[in-house]
């Protein structure tokens, strides 16, 4: 994603602390309390500019979320959906996901969402793929036994890469589609990227992957 420089993003950050959680790693262990209740905790990781997390946010009442996005000046943005919406169920982090141990304790984390991640399409920058083996074991670590990671993109060479390194990880998969917006999958909430490539005519694969 484009990444303007956008020097009071900090500042902004910084005041809304009931939606930008300011030192997640202090929150490891605690994140019920958090939110003030025991409801299952759902993160998208590279939430980007927010539509997604709010939207299933604001779908799922009895769900807590929380978007995790690397870049401060893209993350500015997210937070106005979330002001604007005043939802409950919602907060930001500004880190990088292979942080995610220093912030989660095993099983903290019910759910795993990646959308449209960045490919990285040279193999020398394959490690760097969210999908890629260090991230699905950095994943399984913060995630119950059984947890889920529902994946979707308009990188077909993303997708099968994906496809390969969950199998080759031993998790089973439990639902693909190989064109998503023509497939029979109710309640799904675009994506900034998704609107995107779809209204320039690309199909959307999504795919639902479980660990042993
Ligand atoms: N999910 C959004 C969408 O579908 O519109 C954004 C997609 S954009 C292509 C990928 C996003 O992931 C970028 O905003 C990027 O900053 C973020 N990102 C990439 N690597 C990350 C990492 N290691 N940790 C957290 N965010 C990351």
């Amino acid at each position: 994603m484009r990444q303007r420089n956008k020097p009071w993003a900090r500042e902004k950050l910084a005041s809304y602390p009931q939606y930008i959680i300011q030192e997640p790693k202090e929150q490891k262990g605690q994140w019920q309390a958090c939110f003030g209740n025991n409801r299952p905790l759902h993160i998208e990781i590279g939430t980007g500019k927010g539509r997604f997390i709010t939207g299933m946010a604001k779908q799922n009442p009895e769900i807590n979320y929380i978007g995790i996005e690397l870049a401060e000046s893209v993350i500015v943005s997210a937070l106005d959906h979330i002001i604007e919406e005043e939802l409950p169920n919602v907060k930001l982090m500004n880190i990088d996901a292979a942080e995610l141990r220093e912030v989660f304790e095993k099983g903290e984390v019910d759910r795993i969402y990646l959308n449209f991640s960045d490919p990285w399409p040279k193999k020398r920058h394959a490690k760097r793929r969210l999908t890629y083996q260090t991230f699905l074991s950095l994943y399984e670590d913060i995630l119950p036994p059984h947890g889920e990671i529902h994946f979707k993109t308009d990188n077909q060479g993303l997708f099968e890469y994906s496809l390969m390194s969950f199998s080759q990880y031993g998790m089973i998969l439990k639902y693909v589609s190989l064109d998503l917006h023509q497939s029979d999958y109710e309640g799904n909430i675009m994506t900034e990227y998704e609107e995107k490539f779809s209204n320039k005519g690309s199909r959307i694969f999504r795919c639902e992957v479980q660990y042993r």
